[in-house]
């Protein structure tokens, strides 16, 4: 390394939910080197990327850096900031930025919480890195445009960002230059994933989200050569997963062309085997070719409907009046009639709603056709979006907790270290006190114990909705207010409610036991439950208590059925439970053809119900997990 050299690194650690290359830290470094006048000067070291990287082993690596660059996001803040902390103590002369969403606009608090941060980079970091280096060792500040610092005074300043970069086509591919090619090699071990972009800002402005309008509206694009170059590599290197992080993907007419350019490469080559997307909020025709074309080649299981509520005091409230509710509605209608499968996605207790309009908003969306999945998240404040200022904290009366991040279904095990992530979580506003929020989650939660996740009820909840004249809301609520008779139904419900407050009060988002059957990871509340059930063997003392509430709450509400139609139904729902964990042999009595009219009820058709002894059973070991009527 020559004397004048500029040693370099970038810090873009994954969350752990998936192992990623690090897409900003490479384009950063393909930028520097294209753009410098004197590329030679530059060493970069190896980006980190690992999740959970251990503070000594990335100090080791950093020590010798001159000039080090932070990647902020929810999932890596408080581990970046660590290293930097213990990076400046071994080395105080190494400048260290922070960069990337994490990072506050109005930067002077966590500047002076995080001294070893010396410049904060506000917006898109690639042209002030570029001016940053090509500067060192001399520090222009207040020249540059986007900058936070404290100078040598104690005072904090501040420049006003530049305006964003027209034409980002003149930056080169990661991908297409090689710098991950050393990584990839050094890392055989590695599930790499990558992260594709395709274009860059949002016309939309939600006010959950520090993307859109707010710093970023207008789209601008790669050119499809380059893009269609980075599948190539991407099936090239045999990656199997491909996140795509445009905001909008089938918003741009030659979105269609790539979709169908990822299709035929999945299609000659396997790979990638998944190319992910978030779809475009407002353009009917071409979302749904767009989600037609990858799923019809496999890159694509299901498609998301970004809903977040229904209610239009919510929508006005978080600015998505402008995305049309009904586009999501006939794209659902036309991917269904074609056998494609969507989810809808809903946020839980943004400003605006209250417990009725959440669960009657549920509740529609279910009657409404979407009765395969409803995704449910918990409302996040990040920094920068305009829900996290103080104005609009303000007029809608956010209450809000900061909670460690974990993530679903990923190792539950504690860091060794302590180093968790936080999170900023909304647990409350004007329209929604707190009990409210709580009773919204358990609403939550029953709704994917009993319809969606492993449907525990499904069958029997769609034929009630239909056969009398109650709706899933009033269904629904009935197993969150069970009376005391029936202990199982009655713990089920203390349990939400007992971990909402939980929540509230700082705990994790997700559950985590030592039993072997919790297999050490985070699940839902509600997959917790059934596990739970699953593993005590109370699946039997389940049923049994639905069956006597069912009945009697049915009478309550005028709407008895016959106790041999009740119990049929119990028998449908489980019998499918049955199907789902049994691998031996199982024989079902009905006393009606109960099963048929409800497969037929959840294909959107109808049967009449006939009252005769029927007998179902899977006479074989495993797979297919499916069964066949015996003759009596
Ligand atoms: S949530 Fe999505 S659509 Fe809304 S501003 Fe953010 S990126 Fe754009």
């Amino acid at each position: 390394v020559a004397n004048d050299t500029l040693i370099l690194a970038l810090v873009q650690l994954n969350s752990g939910a998936r192992t990623f290359l690090p897409y900003t830290a490479g384009l950063l470094q393909a930028v520097l080197q294209k753009q410098s006048k004197t590329p030679e000067r530059y060493h970069f070291l190896t980006p980190l990327w690992r999740a959970r990287t251990p503070v000594a082993q990335a100090v080791k690596h950093l020590q010798n850096a001159h000039l080090v660059g932070l990647s902020l996001y929810v999932w890596n803040t408080q581990r970046s900031l660590a290293i930097a902390k213990a990076l400046k103590t071994v080395n105080p002369n190494c400048l260290i930025l922070a960069g990337g969403p994490h990072v506050p606009d109005r930067a002077e608090e966590f500047l002076r919480q995080n001294p070893a941060v010396d410049l904060c980079v506000h917006g898109e970091g690639e042209n002030l890195f570029v001016q940053i280096a090509e500067h060192w060792p001399n520090k222009p500040w207040s020249e540059l445009n986007g900058l936070s610092w404290i100078d040598s005074n104690g005072q904090f300043q501040h420049s006003p960002r530049a305006p964003r970069n027209k034409n980002i086509q003149v930056w080169p591919s990661p991908y297409l230059s090689g710098i991950f090619e050393a990584l990839l090699k050094a890392h055989p071990e590695e599930d790499w994933a990558a992260l594709w972009e395709t274009n860059r800002g949002c016309p939309f402005s939600c006010s959950y989200c520090d993307w859109g309008s707010a710093t970023a509206s207008k789209i601008l694009a790669f050119d499809l050569p380059r893009l269609k170059a980075e599948i190539d590599w991407f099936v090239e290197q045999q990656l199997g997963f491909v996140f795509c992080c445009d905001a909008n993907f089938g918003i741009l007419p030659r979105d269609l062309e790539l979709a169908n350019y990822a299709a035929n490469a999945r299609e000659r080559t396997g790979f990638p085997k998944t190319l992910a997307v978030q779809n475009s909020k407002n353009a009917t025709e071409r979302s749904y070719l767009v989600h037609k074309t990858l799923i019809q080649a496999g890159l694509d299981q299901d498609v998301t409907l970004s809903v977040q509520s229904i209610h239009p005091p919510v929508l006005a409230a978080i600015r998505r009046e402008n995305i049309s509710l009904q586009h999501y509605q006939e794209l659902h209608k036309r991917l269904s009639a074609d056998g494609i499968r969507t989810y809808t996605d809903v946020i839980i207790g943004l400003p605006g709603e209250t417990y009725v309009s959440f669960a009657e908003g549920i509740s529609q969306m279910i009657s409404g056709g979407q009765i395969y999945a409803l995704k449910f998240y918990n409302a996040s404040l990040l920094p920068n979006a305009e829900m996290a200022q103080p104005a609009y904290r303000e007029k809608y009366a956010i209450r809000s907790k900061i909670i460690p991040t974990v993530y679903l279904h990923s190792s539950a095990a504690d860091p060794p270290d302590g180093i968790l992530e936080y999170q900023e979580l909304l647990i409350g506003c004007e329209s929604l006190p707190e009990a409210d929020w709580v009773r919204c989650l358990s609403f939550a939660w029953m709704t994917d114990l009993l319809f969606f996740g492993k449907h525990l009820l499904r069958p029997l909840l769609i034929y009630l909705n239909q056969e009398t004249a109650l709706s899933y809301r009033q269904i629904l609520e009935a197993f969150l207010d069970p009376p005391h008779e029936y202990p199982l139904l009655a713990e089920i419900s203390a349990f939400f409610k007992t971990k909402g407050q939980a929540i509230q009060a700082g705990d994790y988002e997700y559950c985590r036991d030592s039993g072997a059957e919790f297999s050490g990871i985070w699940w839902s509340a509600d997959e917790f439950v059934l596990i739970r059930l699953l593993a005590k063997n109370q699946i039997g003392q389940y049923f049994t208590e639905v069956l006597g509430w069912l009945s009697s709450w049915l009478f309550q509400q005028n709407q008895a059925l016959p106790t041999w139609l009740l119990t049929d139904l119990i028998s449908v729902c489980r019998l499918n439970l049955q199907l789902a964990y049994r691998i031996d042999s199982i024989q079902a009595d009905f006393q009606s053809n109960l099963l048929e009219v409800c497969q037929a009820q959840q294909a959107g058709q109808t049967l009449a119900l006939v009252k005769k002894s029927c007998r179902w059973v899977k006479d074989w070991q495993g797979a297919p997990f499916s069964v066949r009527q015996q003759l009596l």
